[in-house]
């Protein structure tokens, strides 16, 4: 069954201004799903939400069909209604992967996900970036070198105020001076949550072949493991596997 991928996209900026839409004329979230697309082919099937759409794209059904979420915002991540977050952070904790980008950092479900603020610095100046990875083995390397190279690129530099992530897999070097851990990944009960940080929308960087990729390979390593009996039941009270010799009374008004 092929992974069943959702792209949201704030899609506002491709619609207001010119340079943003020269770069992305149907939206980022078209030009992500093509590159995921053309490297997965048949092992995906990739729909968009927008947040413009009745509740943002993401109803009920949407979302409990959805195995990997992607997640652009930048200017409007307040308008995104918290019963939408809550809906998406209830998926996670069930299974759904989540990759989250760019400047989603500041995005109302990241920050349910992370507890923290999620804070960073910040300079818009068309400096080079070298994504250096740090974690060759990881399956979201797969295929790429051990850097990986923007002419131009926003800065986002440290304290990126997450909490400690599981794995670190990129840290960005700035022309400027600044790192940046741009590549970390979380779980979160059943789910695993990817945070990339390339992609800023003044700039081509979803078109950068090697950007493409880490986002294809993302997209396979969050995808769920198939469902087994234990994981759909686990919060089921469990039967005893030997006789428990309780020799005092159970107080049932407690539970
Ligand atoms: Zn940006």
């Amino acid at each position: 069954m092929p992974i069943r991928v959702t792209i949201w996209n704030e899609f506002r900026h491709e619609k207001t201004n010119e340079t943003i839409r020269n770069i992305y004329p149907d939206g980022i979230h078209n030009t992500i799903g093509a590159a995921v697309k053309q490297r997965l082919g048949d092992a995906v099937d990739i729909n968009s939400a927008t947040l413009d759409e009745p509740e943002h794209g993401l109803t009920q059904d949407v979302v409990d069909h959805t195995d990997v979420m992607l997640w652009w915002g930048h200017a409007a991540h307040q308008e995104v209604a918290d019963e939408i977050v809550e809906r998406v952070y209830r998926r996670v904790l069930k299974g759904m992967g989540l990759m989250v980008l760019h400047s989603s950092h500041y995005s109302k479900i990241f920050k349910r996900l992370m507890g923290t603020d999620c804070g960073l610095l910040w300079r818009e100046a068309a400096e080079r970036e070298r994504i250096w990875c740090v974690n060759p083995g990881h399956p979201i390397t797969n295929g790429l070198g051990a850097y990986i190279e923007l002419d131009h690129s926003e800065m986002y530099g440290e304290h990126f105020d997450i909490p400690t992530p599981d794995e670190l897999i990129y840290i960005s070097w700035f022309e400027g001076g600044e790192v940046f851990r741009t590549g970390c990944t979380w779980t979160r009960g059943k789910g695993r949550v990817f945070y990339f940080g390339a992609g800023h929308e003044t700039f081509p960087i979803y078109h950068n072949a090697d950007i493409q990729q880490v986002i294809a390979n993302g997209v396979q390593w969050l995808a769920p493991a198939p469902a087994s009996p234990y994981r759909e039941n686990a919060a089921h009270a469990p039967v005893p596997l030997s006789p428990i010799a309780g020799d005092h009374e159970v107080d049932e008004s407690i539970h």
